[in-house]
C-alpha cells in the first residue's frame, strides 16, 4: 500500500536496439508501467512495446534543441513517482554502463522512493558479438576493458593509455567517435602494436549495421572515409581480426532488411514474428485498431438463435474474440453452440477458435474472403441435401468487411445472417489519444524502412494516414494480395505482390527480394 501511494521507479535497460535483446523481466515491467521516460537511445522495437496508457515522457536531444539536463530528468523521476505513479525509466544498453543510472537514483533515494533496476544489454559486448566479434577469446586477451570516449573534461589525459597498453585485452570505447583519432592517436603514443586489429562498428544489431575493420593506425582515417556516425562504438584488439570468420547477422536469409510491418494495434503479428526469425529488423506500426462492439442487439439475437445456425464463417481473430466474449457475456458456453460447423479464413482465425477448444471444420487452401465464401458454398450444399433442408451460416465478422465473403453464398442462394462484431479504425494520431502517443514515437521518415508489409487494403490506408508522408513513390510495398496491391497501386508506391495471399508467400516474396 505504502509503495503503491509514493509510486515507484524501475530503472531498465532496453539493449542495443534489436527488440529481441530486451529482457523478459523488463518487458513485464514495461506492460505494467504508468509514465515512461526514455531517451533516444532506446530501439523503435521497443518503444513499440510500451502500453498504450502509459504517459510518455521523451528525455533525450531532439536535433536543434539541447538535451534535457541530467538534473531535470531526475527531478521529472521524483515528479512522477511522487504522483503515486509506476514510472519506468528506459535506457538504452544497460543503465549502469555508462548510462547515468546511478545519477538518477540519488534523488529518489534522498527522497525514498522506491526503486528496482532491471538490467539490459549492454552495446559493449552485444554490438561486437553482432559483428562477429567475441570481446574475449582464450587464445587472444585475457580481459575487456570498457572505457568512455567522452570524458567530463575535454582531456586527453583523462585515459591512462599507458595502464590500459600495459594491461592488454580488449578495449571498447563507447561515445569515442569524435575522440576516434585522440584514441588511437593515445594508444599508439602509449607503444600498442602498429597493427593491432581495430573496428568501428555502428548501429549494432540494426538491420543497417555497418563495421569498419581496420589497425589501430588506420581506424580513424578508415571511418571517416566510411562516413561512420553515432551510436558507433570503437573496439581495439586482437579479437577484431576474428570478424572475418565469425560475421553472421547480414548473412542471414533477411539480414540488412528494415522492415515496417502493419498490424491492428496490441494484437500479435505472426508475420513479423516470421520475418524477425529469419534477420530482418521490424518496425511494427500500429495503423488499424479494432474495437468489438459492445452494445450489439443483433449478436444478441443471434446467439439467442444460435441452434437455427449450420455453420459459423469467422474472417479474424477479433470476430472470433467478439463473438466469445458476448456468448460469456450472455452467461453461455461452447455446449450452447450445439453441432454447428466451424470455418475460418486461415491459420490465425483457426488457432483463434482452437483455443476454445473448438476443431475448425472448415478452412479454404488460400487465404481469401473469396474462398471462404465459396467453401462453404459448396460444402453446405452437400450438407443441406443429408440434413433435407437449405443450411445457414452465421458470420460474425468486421462493420466494413468487404462483399468477398457473401458473394459466394448470394450466388448459391445460400442463407446467411451477416453481423458486424467489431469496428475497425484507422490508428488516430491526436495528442490526447493513447494509441496517437505511441505512433507518434514512430517518424516514418526518419527511418531508413526498406520495405513496407501490407496485409489487406485497409494497412495500406492505414499506413498512409500513419506515416505522415505526401510522397509514397519511394515506399516499397509487399502486399498480401491483388486487392491490397490495388490500394498501394492508387498512392503510387512500387510494389510486389505474394504469389498466394497467404503470410507464407508474403514471407517467399520478402525473401525473394533485395534489401
Ligand atoms: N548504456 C549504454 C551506453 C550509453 S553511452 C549501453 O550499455 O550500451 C552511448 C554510447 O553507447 C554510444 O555513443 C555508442 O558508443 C554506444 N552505443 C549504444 N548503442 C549502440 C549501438 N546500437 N551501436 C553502436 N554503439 C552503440
Amino acid at each position: 500500500m505504502q509503495e503503491c501511494k509514493k509510486g515507484k521507479v524501475w530503472l531498465i535497460g532496453a539493449g542495443p536496439g534489436d527488440a529481441g535483446l530486451f529482457t523478459i523481466k523488463g518487458k513485464k515491467v514495461l506492460d505494467q508501467a504508468e509514465v515512461v521516460v526514455y531517451d533516444k537511445l532506446v530501439g523503435q522495437g521497443v518503444l513499440g512495446m510500451i502500453p498504450a496508457q502509459a504517459k510518455l515522457i521523451f528525455v533525450g536531444k531532439v536535433s536543434g534543441h539541447h538535451p534535457i539536463p541530467q538534473h531535470e530528468i531526475n527531478e521529472i523521476l521524483l515528479r512522477e513517482a511522487q504522483a503515486g505513479k509506476r514510472v519506468v525509466r528506459l535506457k538504452g544498453g544497460d543503465p549502469f554502463v555508462f548510462g547515468r543510472g546511478g545519477e538518477e537514483l540519488e534523488l529518489l533515494r534522498q527522497h525514498q522512493i522506491p526503486f528496482e533496476i532491471v538490467p539490459g544489454i549492454t552495446s559493449a559486448v552485444s554490438v561486437p558479438a553482432y559483428n562477429g566479434i567475441p570481446v574475449t577469446h582464450r587464445d587472444f586477451v585475457s580481459s575487456l576493458h570498457i572505457i568512455t570516449g567522452h570524458t567530463k573534461k575535454k582531456d586527453e589525459a583523462e585515459i591512462d593509455y599507458e595502464a590500459l597498453v600495459r594491461l592488454g585485452g580488449t578495449f571498447v570505447f563507447l561515445m569515442g567517435i569524435t575522440a576516434m583519432p585522440k584514441i588511437c592517436r593515445g594508444l599508439l603514443k602509449a607503444g600498442i602494436e602498429k597493427d593491432m586489429p581495430a573496428a568501428v562498428l555502428e548501429r549494432g544489431t540494426s538491420a543497417h549495421q555497418r563495421r569498419v575493420v581496420s589497425d589501430v593506425s588506420h581506424l580513424a582515417e578508415d571511418a571517416e572515409k566510411a562516413g561512420i556516425q553515432t551510436p558507433a562504438i570503437i573496439i581495439v584488439g586482437k579479437v577484431c581480426a576474428l570478424e572475418k570468420d565469425f560475421h553472421w547477422a547480414e548473412d542471414r536469409p533477411l539480414g540488412g532488411f528494415k522492415i515496417a510491418v502493419t498490424r491492428p494495434k496490441d494484437r500479435d503479428s505472426s508475420l513479423a514474428d516470421k520475418l524477425s526469425m529469419l534477420g530482418a529488423e521490424i518496425m511494427l506500426m500500429p495503423t488499424i485498431e479494432t474495437k468489438v462492439i459492445a452494445d450489439n442487439k443483433p449478436l444478441e439475437d443471434a446467439i439467442h438463435d444460435i441452434r437455427r445456425f449450420d455453420y459459423l464463417a469467422f474472417t479474424s481473430p477479433v470476430g472470433v474474440e467478439g463473438f466469445f466474449n458476448k456468448l460469456r457475456e450472455m452467461k453461455k458456453d461452447i455446449r450452447d453452440l450445439g453441432s454447428i460447423k466451424f470455418a475460418a479464413i486461415g491459420s490465425a482465425t483457426r488457432e483463434a477458435i482452437e483455443k476454445r477448444g473448438i476443431l475448425v471444420d472448415l478452412m479454404p487452401s488460400v487465404y481469401s474472403g473469396k474462398a471462404l465464401g465459396s467453401l462453404i458454398a459448396a460444402e453446405s450444399e452437400e450438407w443441406g441435401s443429408k440434413i433435407g433442408r437449405k443450411p445457414e451460416v452465421l458470420i460474425p465478422r468486421a462493420k466494413i468487411g468487404t462483399d468477398d465473403v457473401i458473394r459466394p453464398l448470394e450466388e448459391a442462394s445460400v442463407k446467411f445472417t451477416d453481423i458486424a462484431v467489431y469496428d475497425t479504425f484507422e490508428a488516430s494520431y491526436g495528442e490526447t489519444d493513447k494509441a496517437g502517443a505511441i505512433s507518434k514515437l514512430i517518424d516514418f521518415a526518419e527511418e531508413d524502412v526498406d520495405y513496407v508489409a501490407f496485409t489487406s487494403a485497409s494497412t495500406v490506408r492505414g499506413f498512409v494516414t500513419a506515416s505522415g508522408l505526401s510522397d509514397f513513390s519511394s515506399v516499397k510495398a509487399v502486399c498480401i494480395g491483388k486487392k491490397t496491391a490495388e490500394e498501394a497501386e492508387k498512392y503510387g508506391m512500387q510494389i510486389s505482390t505474394s504469389k498466394q495471399a497467404t503470410i507464407d508467400s508474403m514471407v517467399e516474396c520478402f525473401l525473394s527480394l533485395q534489401p
